[in-house]
């Protein structure tokens, strides 16, 4: 297939373009800096500024499937109000313009989301049959703008899927933040600890990315994030564990929030979520479902 990729040169990106090629697919990504992107990933790359171009010619012609992952990241610092402005464009206005320039051939747009869209608080599991009320928060807002402007896709005849993804574990992400904290031993639950983590390991991910992309079951939006989440003090408990380090040094909810403002929210807030589409609906196959294991399999050799 001829796929063409945004943000592949990111956490999960790079690891599903290598997945992609090994499949012998055919790869073009768009990058802001397309020559350090071919050099970083070895497929073509074409530069493109979403905030002043459109999106190139070259880059469409003849595209099969869209995987679109390109977004300024969350978890970099405080959000101050630029940087909210440029988190939601660079997800919602880019999407805007890859729709708007869909070319016929194309059959798959494949677009990022997080759990983000769900309320983030308390205990009650939630599933994709969710309904997003009118009042939403800042996190909510981009997960659900992008989604609709995704969904606009189908109108064209193209099937449309949105991965709400959970907190990727890998060595990048959040993980990589918390590593040199947990290796000197002064990891641990934030906040209260009870806040219900949900994760999914890297290579599940990618996988969900490459079945979304080439499976014509998967349409709509789609909770990646294994079966079994855990409380935020277990996490903290088993990535000590893995480490042989203590983990009961706890950051209080308000440090937090002096340090990230808002974006203390990523750690904060509490989601507790199924993966019930892709459990029920399109039997997909975990390779890591349960934490001690995917942190056992990331950190073990290290
Ligand atoms: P990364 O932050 O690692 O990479 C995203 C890529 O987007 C970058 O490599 C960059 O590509 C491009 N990008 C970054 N900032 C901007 C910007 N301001 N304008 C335009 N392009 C930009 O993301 P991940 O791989 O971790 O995640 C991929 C997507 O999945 C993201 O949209 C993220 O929000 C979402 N997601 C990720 C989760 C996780 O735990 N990792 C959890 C939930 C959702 P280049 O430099 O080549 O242009």
């Amino acid at each position: 297939m001829n796929i063409l990729i945004t943000g592949a040169t990111g956490f999960i990106g790079r690891h599903l373009v290598q997945r992609l090629q090994q499949d012998q697919h055919t790869i073009t990504v768009l990058s802001r800096n397309s020559s350090k992107a071919s050099e970083l990933l070895n497929v073509p790359a074409l530069e493109w500024d979403y905030a002043t171009q459109d999106v190139p010619a070259e880059a469409l012609h003849g595209c099969q499937i869209i995987i679109n992952l390109m977004g300024e990241n969350l978890g970099e610092g405080r959000w101050a109000k630029a940087r909210k402005h440029e988190i939601y464009a660079s997800r919602i206005l880019s999407t805007r313009k890859l729709v708007a320039a869909a070319p016929d051939s194309l059959q798959a747009f494949v677009c990022g989301s997080a759990i983000g869209i769900y309320p983030g608080t308390g205990d009650d599991l939630y599933d994709e049959s969710y309904a997003v009320p009118e009042q939403l928060s800042f996190m909510q807002t981009i997960c659900h703008d992008w989604e609709q402007e995704a969904a606009r896709i189908e109108s064209k005849g193209v099937r449309r899927v949105s991965i709400r993804t959970g907190v990727v574990l890998g060595h990048g992400g959040m993980l990589k933040k918390l590593l040199p904290v947990f290796k000197l031993g002064l990891g641990g639950p934030v906040g209260n600890g009870q806040q219900w983590l949900p994760w999914i390991h890297l290579e599940d991910i990618v996988s969900v990315y490459c079945n979304a992309a080439l499976d014509t079951r998967y349409r709509g939006p789609v909770n990646a994030v294994s079966p079994h989440p855990v409380r935020y003090r277990e996490f903290a408990t088993a990535f000590g564990n893995v480490l042989h380090r203590p983990a009961f040094f706890p950051t209080p909810a308000f440090i937090l929030k002096l340090a990230l403002g808002e974006a203390a929210a990523l750690a904060l807030n509490s989601y507790h979520i199924a993966p019930k589409r892709l459990l029920g609906e399109y039997g997909f196959q975990f390779k890591f479902d349960h934490l001690p294991a995917a942190l056992a399999d990331l950190f073990n050799h290290h």
